[in-house]
């Protein structure tokens, strides 16, 4: 079961408030920080709670409670100081998880030095994902598991409707494995060998990314 957490958002701005967002939504209790008043009273009617603070005031940080957080979400974009110390103080403080938005390489590798738990890169990691988009017409969703393995949500080619997913033998010759079909409000979760694809159905697969575009070269129109 997943239990009620509580996080701390510091940072309001448009990857900040969307995470403050998105965590009500998942119904967690949520802080949200920032040391701009109007970002706060922008959050106060959205969030749990909103206070003003500056984070790289250690003080403040522990008047907070900071320490008590189950994670908390450094989201503070262009001020790369701030955030390294914001980082730095909140690993002092022994906070749990700490999760940190990287403005660049540098800025990622950094963090990764410094106690972050994890770094995300949210401009990098969607580019990446576009260009998987564009490139690739069938491609309608791309993550990135790591360098070379990824999961993408694919449209089933012409050449693959009326064919079982045995008959597709997608792990014999590519490797691939699929994890899902969707087929309209229908989610298939490992799908039976003998699921025979239809027009439109949605595959979900992992595998290397060489695998997959060969995959796609072969089966995809
Ligand atoms: P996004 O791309 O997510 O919109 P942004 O470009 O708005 O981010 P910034 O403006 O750098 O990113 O920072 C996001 C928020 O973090 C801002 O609302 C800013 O007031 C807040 N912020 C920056 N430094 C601190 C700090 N030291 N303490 C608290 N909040 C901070």
């Amino acid at each position: 079961m997943r239990s009620k957490k509580q996080f701390a958002v510091i940072g309001l701005g448009r990857f900040g408030g969307s995470i403050c967002h998105a965590l009500m939504k998942e119904k967690m209790e949520v802080l949200a920080i920032d040391q701009d008043k109007e970002k706060v009273e922008e959050f106060a009617s959205i969030v749990t709670k909103a206070v003003v603070a500056d984070s790289t005031d250690e003080k403040a940080l522990k008047k907070i409670g900071i320490q008590n957080f189950d994670h908390v979400i450094v989201a503070i974009g262009d001020n790369i100081l701030a955030s390294i110390l914001t980082t730095i103080i909140l690993d002092d403080l022994g906070v749990e998880k700490i999760t940190v938005k990287a403005q660049n390489h540098y800025h990622e590798k950094v963090l990764n030095r410094i106690g972050a738990d994890s770094v995300v890169h949210p401009e990098r990691d969607i580019g990446v994902r576009v260009a998987h988009q564009v490139v690739s017409e069938s491609v309608l969703e791309y993550l990135e598991v790591s360098d070379k393995y990824s999961i993408v949500e694919m449209v089933a080619g012409a050449k693959m409707v009326g064919k079982t997913i045995v008959e597709l033998d997608f792990r014999a010759t590519y490797g691939c494995n699929i994890l899902a079909v969707k087929r309209e409000e229908d989610v298939y979760v490992s799908p039976s060998p003998d699921l025979v694809m239809k027009e439109k159905d949605i595959l979900i697969i992992i595998g290397a990314d060489d695998d997959i575009g060969r995959l796609e070269n072969h089966w995809m129109d």
